[in-house]
């Protein structure tokens, strides 16, 4: 193309530059700043803003297409310093980070900067370059402390594939790069399915990313993959990292030195130059949905990821989420057929899946219903007592922490609230505290009634400390131990008691469900869940489908070890032994459960046959909230064709710390048509919050594709 002006050198060029702003600041898309010559998009810059000198990402043309252009008066000023050093963030990356500010509402430079290693934001060029070189230098001693290991290190030995991952592996070797679910058993050998196929994009030249729901599950993944590909640079990113860690292992990723990268949700952003393969193990999981700021799903956008840059992405679960199920039903049944499905519904070995075994609490004649705290049954106690004679473990699922949900004062009534929410306080008998799990307020427990005096305050209810006592109690002869988020706060305290667990030094084993994941126990024959009736009827319309994959995760950390397969069990303690999940789950069929649930949701008009949006709003009371969200929907309601608009109402615990919360919810059976009066709307309750600021309003956000409603 010739154009008369290619001859005129410009004395400086504009520069397009987004750098982070707060989402009131109401600006979307890039700032103009001048550079003596040209820079290429993605690179990384310092820009004055204000008074202070702020890490920014040089954007393409269409920087502004996000929202309203940013605007700027005066004369422009010039870009403070470029991170030459450092290879410009790729085009794929700087599309991935457009299409998830659009699609999650956020601003451009809000969702670049949030994405990149919080480290780099401080640092200057000469700082960075520092660590660079730091880095390098590094590496250079791996590699050659690496040489002189080589030879002496035998190629790990690789299992014999069974006949449905050899299958799995076959299909995925012919298959256009896609969206593909491996639906597996837990215990199916899922990982090693990823394994083989992550070895084969590494043979490639290319790179992996592995994407694990959380933390406590990356160093377990870390160890297999690091003894699968001895060799290779294997970097993980979650935020346990410290800051300096975390950039580290991010310029190894961004710079094509790491071969791979395992990570949790954040990790879904890493720019990775010679990318071909994304990961997610356990697709299902909550933990991909960000529940602050820009609430993005990882899941989603790595689906998004994969077909911007044409590789294959392998959804991995033994309960896939609807949304993903859906997609991989084929059309004659009902679904999208947009995934290829791959399925792997036996255990590797042989074994089966532990015997579902409902236990009808209303025919445990000598447990009155009701009694407090709620009931074990005898049986459930024999049959701990009998695995704990024969050296086998139990697990006891309970899927609530503390010791009892409440305090209760029978005189006059009082309950142990929490001043600052609307919610109860958790009686800790450990350090005899009432914790707040919302807030965090915590207080020693008061020796009698704050309101009347009386001496005699019960506990209601049961938590996992309690049920931990109550199991002692009851089985002398057994070590009963217990891991949840408060056993666990400590660094480290996680590691030991799963070390204690696999040991053998504990025969009945407390846990919520943060013991029901991933974790390879081989020694477990019974799984019990004591409590899970209350998930049947929560309001919220996914939690049947968590509940599903709750219960069925935990059966399969039963008769994981093929010898004990065949007399291991999943107990469910029930007042409702025929509510078809459970009905489901004896059977272990989840596409049953599924096609139930998505009859449910077609008929509720709920995703994946509809989208969701909600518009939530905090204030100084719930009449401000509320207020802002009533003129929200009269704000746009003229032109809201397409998308339907339900009443505010206040949040399931509507007070937190003191904030009072409420939302609207917003629908459409169309997607795009639900995208389209989101970005319109933007502006519109942007400038109406200003308005209601004063009025009381706090915060306000929009959540894309919310979790629960
Ligand atoms: P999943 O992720 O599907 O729950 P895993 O991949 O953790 O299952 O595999 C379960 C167990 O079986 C692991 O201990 C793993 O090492 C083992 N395993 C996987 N594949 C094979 C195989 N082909 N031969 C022998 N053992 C295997
Ligand atoms: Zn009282
Ligand atoms: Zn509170």
């Amino acid at each position: 193309m010739h154009s008369p002006n290619q001859t005129e050198a410009p004395a400086a060029c504009r520069i397009g530059v987004v750098v982070e702003a707060p989402q009131h600041s109401g600006l979307w898309g890039a700032l103009d700043y001048l550079s003596p010559h040209p820079l290429p998009a993605g690179s990384l810059v310092r820009v004055p803003l204000g008074r202070r000198v702020v890490t920014g990402v040089v954007w393409g043309e269409d920087a502004s297409a996000n929202g309203a252009a940013a605007a700027h008066e005066g004369p422009l000023k010039p870009v403070a310093e470029v991170f030459d050093a450092l290879p410009p963030l790729p085009a794929a990356w700087r599309q991935l980070v457009a299409f998830a500010a659009g699609y999650y509402q956020r601003s451009l430079g809000e969702m670049a900067l949030m994405v990149l290693p919080p480290e780099l934001r401080q640092l200057d060029q000469t700082q960075l370059q520092r660590r660079l070189k730091r880095l390098d230098k590094a590496m250079a001693t791996d590699d050659a402390q690496a040489a002189a290991r080589h030879g002496s290190n035998p190629e790990p030995a690789l299992p014999e594939l069974s006949p449905q991952q050899a299958d799995a592996l076959a299909r995925l070797a012919e298959a256009p790069p896609q969206s593909v679910l491996l639906w597996g058993s837990t215990g199916s050998g899922k990982t090693e399915v990823y394994l083989r196929q992550a070895q084969r994009v590494l043979e490639a030249g290319r790179q992996v990313l592995m994407m694990v729901p959380e933390i406590n599950l990356t160093p377990q993944l870390e160890a297999r993959v690091a003894e699968r590909f001895a060799g290779r640079r294997i970097v993980s990113l979650h935020s346990g990292l410290t800051p300096a860690q975390r950039l580290r292992n991010w310029l190894m990723a961004h710079r094509g030195q790491a071969d791979v990268v395992l990570g949790t949700r954040l990790s879904v952003f890493t720019p990775l130059p010679r990318l071909g393969l994304i990961v997610v193990d356990e697709e299902h999981d909550p933990s991909y949905k960000q529940q602050d700021g820009a609430r993005y799903s990882a899941r989603d956008l790595a689906v998004y990821r994969g077909r911007l840059e044409g590789v294959p992405v392998l959804l991995g679960s033994a309960t896939p989420s609807l949304e993903t199920w859906f997609n991989a039903l084929p059309g004659s049944e009902g679904g999208t057929g947009r995934y290829l499905r791959l399925s792997m519904p036996e255990r590797v070995g042989g074994g089966g899946m532990p015997r579902v075994r409902l236990l009808d609490l209303s025919r445990s004649p000598q447990l009155p219903r009701g009694q407090e705290p709620p009931p074990l049954s005898r049986e459930l106690l024999d049959a701990l007592a009998e695995r704990a004679e024969r050296g086998e473990q139990s697990l006891v699922l309970l899927n609530r922490r503390g010791y009892a949900p409440v305090l209760h004062c029978s005189d006059c009534g009082w309950k142990s609230g929490c001043p600052h929410c609307s919610a109860w306080r958790v009686f800790h008998k450990v350090d005899r505290t009432l914790r707040c799990h919302h807030c965090g307020f915590s207080e020693r427990v008061p020796h009698a009634c704050p309101d009347c005096g009386n001496q005699d305050i019960q506990p209601v209810g049961r938590g996992t400390e309690r049920l931990e006592e109550q199991l002692a109690a009851a089985l002398p002869q057994a070590r009963v131990g217990r891991i949840d988020a408060d056993v666990t706060k400590h660094k480290g305290a996680l590691e030991a008691q799963l070390a204690s667990v696999h040991a053998g030094e504990v025969d009945v084993l407390v846990g919520t469900q943060m013991v029901a994941k991933g974790h390879d126990f081989r020694r477990i024959t019974l799984v019990a869940a004591v409590n899970p009736d209350a998930a049947l009827f929560a309001s919220d319309f996914r939690a049947a489908e968590r509940q599903f994959a709750l219960l069925l995760q935990a059966a399969g950390r039963a008769g994981r070890d093929a010898d004990v397969a065949d007399r291991s069990e999943m107990w469910i303690q029930t007042w409702h032994p025929t509510h078809p999940l459970y009905q489901a789950l004896v059977s272990y069929d989840y596409p049953a459960f599924a096609a139930r649930q998505l009859q449910e949701r077609a008929s509720a008009g709920l995703p994946p046959y509809a989208s969701l949006a909600l518009l939530r709003a905090e204030g100084k009371t719930q009449e401000a909230a509320q207020a802002f969200l009533q003129a929200a929907i009269e704000a746009v309601s003229a032109w809201a064709g397409g998308v339907t608009l339900y009443p505010a109402v206040p949040t399931p615990i509507q007070r937190v710390a003191n904030v009072e919360r409420a939302q609207l919810m917003i629908e459409s059976p169309q997607r795009p048509a639900l995208q389209r009066f989101l970005t319109q709307a933007q502006p519109v309750w942007l400038a109406l919050a200003g308005q209601h600021r004063r009025s009381g309003l706090i915060r306000w956000a929009v959540d894309v594709d919310p979790l629960s409603i």
